[in-house]
């Protein structure tokens, strides 16, 4: 059986373009920066080549097992990672002044989120480790639910009881809801 192509599903209105989506926050693709990819799914990272000028950070462990993933997981990592100049870390990083990331194993090896300090209090941007608001609609003590893709379920557990511990505002990987508004926070 032929490995199923995840991205052939898609496609990209103009409105969608990172240049249109940038010109938004009135800024152009050559001014980004950093970027610092959760893990390097292709729905993640797939868009690193649209910014010319910035640097990549991915986590040493994700790209090791993005190289080399087991046959259920090829599809997600179905991206050309030889053009990407990836700045590996290897665990929790200060990446500036109140930006950090942590490691969340589970959803993949090397998922991380970034943790952002801000005057309204923390702001956790959790990649697919929580991809949705549902993902913490759980009752009182209960932990929050995975996602359906993982290498590591228990792990993925102690990562989902990593990030409720921050006492953040979370913001999912996948939810269309997080769009409600247009910068954070
Ligand atoms: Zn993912």
């Amino acid at each position: 059986m032929d490995t199923p192509d995840l991205k052939s599903n898609f496609s990209r209105t103009p409105e969608q373009s990172m240049e249109s989506q940038l010109a938004r926050f009135n800024t152009v693709p050559e001014e980004i920066r950093l970027v610092v990819n959760t893990h390097l799914h292709v729905d993640h990272c797939g868009g690193n080549g649209f910014l010319p000028n910035a640097r990549f950070l991915a986590q040493k462990s994700e790209l090791e097992y993005a190289r080399n993933p087991l046959p259920v997981h090829r599809p997600a990592y179905d991206v050309d990672l030889s053009h990407m100049d990836l700045e590996l870390l290897e665990g929790d990083t200060e990446i500036a002044e109140g930006v950090r990331t942590i490691t969340t194993p589970g959803h993949s090896p090397g998922s991380q989120a970034v943790l952002i300090d801000t005057d309204k209090g923390l702001y956790v941007i959790a990649g697919d480790t929580i991809t949705h608001y549902l993902s913490m609609d759980v009752p009182e003590g209960a932990p929050f639910w995975p996602g359906p893709l993982y290498v590591g379920l228990k792990e993925y557990y102690e990562s989902l009881d990593r990030l409720r511990a921050l006492g953040g505002t979370i913001l999912p990987g996948h939810d269309p809801l997080v769009l409600r508004q247009t910068a954070y926070p």
